[in-house]
């Protein structure tokens, strides 16, 4: 696409310095003297006094602040008319500075056009028309004027008319070729600046798009999981064997689909820069002995022991559920890759101002060529056949997004055959006032994981009996109130901040959903209810770092969706 004149920038523009006028004036000056050798001396300078005082004129209109102001067009015309008069002026020349008969002066008189020439041509660079017209009424009428007179008998007047013509010929061309190459450079930047505006531009609708993919995506998901608990209760009383393995099966790939949906979400909302890490001085004992116990049963269904190694009180500066989720994946993938028989063990060490938590393991290990490339996304070595049951190639491209947004590191030691030793590296941090360690493992508890309970009774004892349910999505609603009935609550759905605040009086529990109808806050409506004497539980759509900070901050619960019935009924038990 060819830029528009307006888009331009105009050479003109910055043509008027004060160093440029003062040495035009000398020039001229020069000129006048060299001219009073041959012609009475106040010809010479009345001429030169009136090309000065237009170029006086042009200097001072030109750089007034309201001049500047103006439109570029309105500008441009403007240099236009000025240049065009100057050049006219300076063309008829071949009348006022013409001594006929003298070849010198002549001589001296066709270089003062071709300087003027070149002038233009240098200062209109990357405007062609103005050029060639501005070069014609400066050089043409003496050019003519030398090959008229020569054809009278002067053979060198005529070879400096033809050169007069030659030379404005060849400015024009060299003009145009400049104007092309000024072009060109300004749609290389033009281009280079559209594909900039164009990435932020993505990035930013790549971000948007994912927070509504996500808060969207995650509500049916959030349904089906709080369908499920009833449906299997169902099926149990019924003592349904085909019905039971039929949830069984749902649930697994429920769990399937959740892993794949938060993983997937996670990933691209950290590469559109939607993720904040809340860093804080945490406490990494604590969390790596919750860690070991929640892996305890899968380590010993895989004949793995698990051994961790790390003194209380090291604090790092880390975002505590970024911290869980990358050292789960990071036992996940180390028992999952040992043999039965084989040891994980988790060890800590400090390193100048950072920690180093190693995850070692002495199983199938990583060959080298592929240690860099297990850090991107859907990467498994050794499962062409995508088998799903081992993993989806994503735990630790997003640990390694952590790691980066918590101002550290995560990386690879293994030889084949012999282990792998994966660490994270993490800034070290001085002991709080008030560790906030114990509190991240504490989380644990909320993460997603377990959908359905594994042992304990499907009707939980809970200490509540009404509960307010603020919801707008109605398949969501239908479920918890579902499964909230089938706990013995009776349950008021309402579905705007509205009409929860007009069913205030009801129950002792709210449960809000964070975003309502009409850009209302589940949050603000959640605050308020708990004034009012409930206890309350918010749950997000988005995994959205401002709401996270804003919900501790008022110490509120929130569960991300979507959320297990077994997550809920914890998280009802807890309230
Ligand atoms: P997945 O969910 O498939 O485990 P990850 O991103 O966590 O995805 O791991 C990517 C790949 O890195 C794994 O598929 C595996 O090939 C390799 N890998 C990770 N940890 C280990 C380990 N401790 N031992 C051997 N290979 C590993």
């Amino acid at each position: 696409m060819t830029p528009t004149r307006d888009e331009r920038p105009d050479s003109e523009d910055s043509a008027h310095t004060v160093s440029s006028l003062w040495a035009l004036r000398i020039c001229e000056l020069l000129c006048a003297l060299m001219f009073a050798t041959a012609l009475p001396w106040q010809q010479p300078f009345a001429w030169f006094s009136v090309i000065a005082g237009l170029g006086m004129l042009r200097w001072w209109h030109v750089n007034r602040p309201s001049f500047r102001a103006r439109p570029k067009q309105q500008r441009r015309r403007i240099y236009r008319i000025y240049m065009w008069v100057l050049m006219s002026y300076v063309g008829s020349a071949c009348y006022f500075l013409y001594v006929p008969g003298n070849i010198p002066i002549q001589a001296v008189l066709m270089s003062y056009l071709l300087g003027n020439a070149t002038l233009i041509a240098v200062r209109l660079t990357g405007d062609l028309m103005r050029t060639t017209i501005a070069l014609c009424l400066a050089v043409l009428p003496t050019s003519i004027r030398f090959i008229v007179e020569g054809a009278a008998g002067n053979t060198l007047l005529m070879l400096m008319g033809i050169g007069g013509i030659c030379m404005t010929i060849a400015m024009v061309f060299l003009s145009r070729a400049q104007e092309s190459s000024v072009l060109h450079q300004y749609e290389q930047r033009r281009r280079a600046e559209a594909a900039a505006n164009a990435v932020a531009a993505m990035g930013l609708s790549k971000s948007r798009f994912f927070a509504a993919v996500s808060h969207d995506l995650r509500q049916p998901v959030h349904a089906i999981g709080l369908y499920l608990v009833p449906l299997l209760t169902l099926a149990q009383k019924a003592q349904d064997q085909a019905a039971i393995r039929a949830v069984e099966g749902i649930n697994q790939s429920w769990r399937a689909l959740d892993d794949l949906l938060s993983q997937v979400l996670d990933l691209t909302r950290m590469d559109s820069g939607a993720v904040r890490a809340d860093l804080q001085p945490t406490e990494i004992a604590p969390i790596v002995s919750s860690l070991v116990m929640q892996h305890s049963a899968v380590a010993e269904a895989a004949g793995v022991r698990v051994v961790a190694l790390v003194r209380p009180g090291a604090f790092a500066m880390a975002d505590g559920l970024m911290l869980i989720r990358m050292l789960s994946n990071l036992l996940d993938n180390a028992i999952k890759f040992s043999p039965p028989g084989g040891s994980v063990l988790v060890a800590l060490r400090p390193a100048g101002a950072l920690w180093r938590l190693q995850v070692r393991d002495n199983g199938v290990g990583i060959a080298q060529s592929a240690q860099e490339r297990i850090f991107e996304e859907f990467v498994q070595i050794d499962n062409e056949a995508r088998d799903r049951q081992r993993g989806l190639g994503l735990g630790l491209a997003i640990a390694k997004r952590f790691a980066l947004l918590m101002n550290g590191n995560i990386g690879v030691r293994s030889e084949p055959g012999r282990g792998c030793c994966m660490t994270i590296t993490l800034p070290r941090a001085a002991r709080p006032a008030q560790p906030e360690a114990a509190d991240a493992a504490h989380r644990l508890d909320s993460m997603p994981g377990e959908l359905l309970p594994q042992t304990g009774p499907l009707v939980p004892v809970l200490a509540m009996r009404d509960v307010l349910l603020v919801e707008d999505d109605s398949l969501v609603a239908l479920a918890t109130r579902e499964l909230l009935t089938a706990w013995g609550l009776r349950v008021r759905h309402v579905e705007t901040a509205i009409d929860a605040f007009r069913e205030a009086a009801y129950g002792e529990v709210a449960i809000c959903d964070a975003r309502l109808p009409h850009g209302a806050s589940g949050l603000d409506v959640a605050l308020a209810m708990r004034v009012l004497g409930k206890k309350v539980l918010l749950i997000s759509g988005e995994t959205n770092a401002a709401l996270r900070e804003a919900a501790q901050q008022h110490n509120l619960l929130l569960l991300t969706k979507p959320v297990s019935g077994a997550q809920l009924r914890s998280a009802l038990q807890n309230l």
